[in-house]
């Protein structure tokens, strides 16, 4: 450390303004969840380094291993080459680039949908979305385990939010009932994946109901896209519900491997967001180099679906093998997770957060994630498989959890 940065420090650790924040960080470590950002020195890949240690890495989101395909890469440095690196403007300026344009259109044909807007990322879409299509008069009915975006969303709207049980529709339905007589427009939205169980949303349930109750239906599709349906074209194609589903959200961090977030639905909705949802207007849109590699990534899901069924087929093998190593993996006190997404039930943060550090020191990179990320007492170690781990890879990984939680008496 230079000694600018140890002066700067020392600095700032005497004003008192910011005193309450430290006293929260100290809290954390107390109870155990403290904890700092871990470094990839390499490549998201499936073995790489971390803080100069090799890992397995089942804790990324690369779900078919986009982030460093090299038909994505010659695609990011082609578009440096022939457009810079960056759009210099916002969409609405003058920072509208052909590149973004083609990138929309292939996503909204590969959904098969009328349109679709690029957002910065899966965040700021639905932030973007749920908050400007719905005024204060309105009602979001929004799962209780949906996606912070959402919920930040639902309150940037000021519309009145109805929070209904985990993939409870009965519940949605109740709540529906209760508000029928309203005036107001009403927005039911779910999580097609969940991320922190792997849990499915019930989307054709869902979409039922609005039909019933005249409602908009709005599905996150973040952990969907690329995983399932038709080519990974998600939850909605899974259920077959795309003519059903006005708003489809989806994201291009995640199985895409690279950045953004995006709206499918009908022209009209397109449109107006273009003129309305703040991230789209006033924060500068993609660099180029972003927007050629996720349409090098939807040309994959196209032309390559064998990286898919690889990924399911991980996934049934390494859960599979877990289950019968005793390990909870949803499904007793937590939702039973039906994708690749796999947590390792723990319970106490303290707990999770020492298992987790202790797999790293065996050479396994697996996130533990706390309160208030999941709910009190449901803390866990999150694995998520990818197509492009190998049997042995796998292997390897559940004799480190094995092994490791035995010695920490975790296994029932
Ligand atoms: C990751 C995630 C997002 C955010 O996507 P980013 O592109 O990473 O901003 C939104 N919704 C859900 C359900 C997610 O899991």
């Amino acid at each position: 450390m230079s000694s600018a940065t140890t002066l700067l420090e020392d600095t700032s650790s005497k004003r008192p303004q910011l005193a309450h924040l430290s006293a929260q960080l100290d809290d954390l470590r107390s109870r155990g969840t403290h904890f700092k950002l871990r470094v990839l020195d390499d490549e998201q890949a499936q073995v790489c380094h971390y803080d100069g240690r090799e890992v397995i890495n089942l804790a990324s989101n690369n779900y078919l291993g986009l982030c460093n395909h090299p038909k994505l890469r010659e695609a990011a440095i082609a578009a440096v080459e022939k457009y810079g690196v960056g759009s210099g403007a916002v969409r609405t300026i003058a920072g509208t680039m052909r590149i973004h344009m083609e990138l929309e259109e292939k996503i909204a044909r590969f959904k098969g949908v009328e349109a679709c807007v690029v957002f910065q990322s899966g965040f700021t879409a639905n932030a973007g979305t749920v908050s400007s299509i719905l005024g204060k008069e309105d009602f979001i009915l929004s799962d209780e385990l949906n996606h912070a975006s959402i919920i930040d969303g639902a309150r940037l709207s000021r519309a009145k939010i109805k929070v209904f049980r985990h993939k409870d529709v009965a519940h949605a339905e109740e709540l529906l009932k209760e508000i029928e007589n309203e005036p107001g427009r009403k927005l039911v939205i779910t999580d097609g994946v969940f991320s922190m169980d792997g849990d499915i949303g019930p989307v054709a349930a869902l979409a039922d109901l609005c039909d019933k109750y005249g409602a908009i239906m709005m599905v996150d599709d973040a952990h969907a896209s690329g995983v399932l349906g038709r080519n990974g074209r998600g939850s909605v194609d899974h259920f077959d519900c795309t003519q059903r589903v006005d708003v489809q959200v989806g994201t291009l961090s995640k199985a895409i491997g690279a950045l953004g977030g995006y709206v499918c639905g009908s022209r009209d909705l397109i449109d107006y967001l273009y003129h309305r949802a703040r991230p789209f207007l006033f924060s500068t849109s993609h660099p180029p180099s972003v927007a050629a590699s996720c349409i090098a990534g939807f040309d994959i899901l196209e032309n390559e679906p064998e990286r898919i069924e690889r990924l399911w087929a991980n996934t049934k093998y390494f859960q599979e093998q877990l289950t019968g190593a005793g390990f909870d993996i949803g499904g007793r006190t937590t939702p039973k997770s039906e994708t690749p997404i796999t947590p390792i039930i723990i319970g106490d943060g303290r707990k999770t957060m020492e298992y987790s550090r202790a797999l790293f020191e065996q050479g396994l990179m697996a996130t533990g994630i706390a309160f208030p990320t999941v709910p009190e007492g449901k803390a866990r170690v999150r694995c998520i498989m990818t197509s492009e781990h190998t049997r042995a890879q796998i292997d390897k990984a559940l004799e480190i959890l094995a092994s490791t939680a035995k010695r920490m008496d975790l296994l029932a």
